[in-house]
């Protein structure tokens, strides 16, 4: 028992000897620590002055690179916009070069000549053709230019697609002010479903109006169909007359699309007057100052032979589709340029 008492009062004096000794080598090296402080003080402001410096230096140096970067895209733009301005006056000097060249070549034709003799050789031309022009007969330029079609066009039909006489007559009615190209994509189906008059007649206009919706007016039209084929049934048997005056009895049925049937499909001497044909009649000089469709047509059936009258409507509505265009007529890649009115007086002009 003694012995555990007295080791009991023997630990806290062993452990503050040992605290004491631990604090006295703390302060050693505290007191260490602080010589060097005082050494290294004056060190590290010296340092801390340095860093300072540099922190300083470092700003102005990203400040400049910031304004060089600046200045860098600056000139980057302006480089571009002189490459653009150099290209421009690379194309200009090009233009202006080609011009020079062009001068030049005319300056040369004006000194040797070459250019008054060209223009000599056109003004005589002109002057040959206008004179041949002039003195040309009706029936002559009318001779020239049928048998001009007759040798370069031999096959000359109808755009539209048909497969009986009541299916051209739906599909005239249709390409009124509308395309051929157009009544051609709607006649297939609306045809298949109503075949002939008897079943066309026993329909309603909205319900054939669903089909023909694409074309220029569709309702109109889809009103004309029914009524035409309705008529068709109760006053010609089903059938598709052959005379352009019954044909005209037919709702949707004008004097055009009749002479169109007349001519297409019984081959009669009927000439069908659109807006081409109108046109190039009076461009060539087949009809003089033509103020109506039936005009033109009492013209042209006077000087066309009866034979050539179905051939000639398509030969004129092809060339006027294609070639006689209406704002810009093709007239260098036109054949009958030798026999028109119309370019004679644009050489004239
Ligand atoms: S010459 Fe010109 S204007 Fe005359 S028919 Fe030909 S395309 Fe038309």
């Amino acid at each position: 028992m003694q012995r555990i008492f007295k080791t009991r009062d023997q630990e806290p004096r062993i452990k503050s000897i040992e605290q004491r000794v631990k604090n006295k080598e703390q302060r050693a090296k505290n007191k260490e620590q602080r010589a060097k402080n005082k050494e290294y003080g004056p060190r590290n402001t010296k340092r801390l002055t340095i860093n300072a410096e540099h922190r300083t230096q470092n700003t102005e140096h990203r400040t400049q690179n910031t304004e060089h970067k600046t200045q860098n895209t600056e000139h980057g733009t302006r480089n571009a916009e002189h490459g653009t301005r150099n290209t421009e006056h690379g194309t200009q000097n090009t233009k202006h070069g080609t011009r020079n060249t062009e001068h030049g070549t005319q300056n040369t034709e004006r000194r040797t000549g070459t250019r008054n003799t060209k223009r000599r050789t056109q003004n005589t031309e002109h002057r040959t053709r206008n004179a041949k022009l002039q003195t040309m007969t009706t029936t002559q330029r009318y001779k020239n230019i049928l048998s001009w079609f007759n040798e370069n066009v031999p096959i000359a039909e109808t755009e539209l697609m048909y497969t009986d006489p009541f299916g051209l007559l739906v599909a005239v009615i249709l390409s009124a002010q509308c395309t051929d190209k157009r009544v051609n994509i709607i006649t297939p189906a609306l045809l298949a479903d109503f075949p002939t008059p008897e079943v066309m007649a026993v329909t309603t206009p909205e319900v054939i109006f669903e089909y023909i919706r694409s074309v220029t007016y569709p309702n109109s039209k889809a009103r004309h169909l029914v009524g035409m084929a309705k008529k068709l049934v109760t006053d010609f048997g089903g059938k598709v007359p052959d005379d352009t005056d019954m044909l005209q009895t037919l709702p949707g049925v004008g004097r055009k699309t009749a002479n169109v049937i007349a001519s297409v499909v019984f081959h009669k001497p009927a000439m069908a007057v659109d807006t081409h044909v109108f046109r190039i009649s009076e461009r060539l000089g087949l009809t003089t100052g033509s103020k109506n469709p039936l005009q033109t047509e009492l013209e042209l059936i006077k000087h066309i032979p009866k034979k050539l009258i179905p051939k000639a409507h398509h030969w004129l509505i092809l060339h006027g589709r294609y070639i006689c265009v209406a704002r810009k007529p093709k007239c260098e890649e036109c054949g009958l340029r030798e026999w028109c009115r119309y370019y004679a007086g644009k050489l004239i002009g």
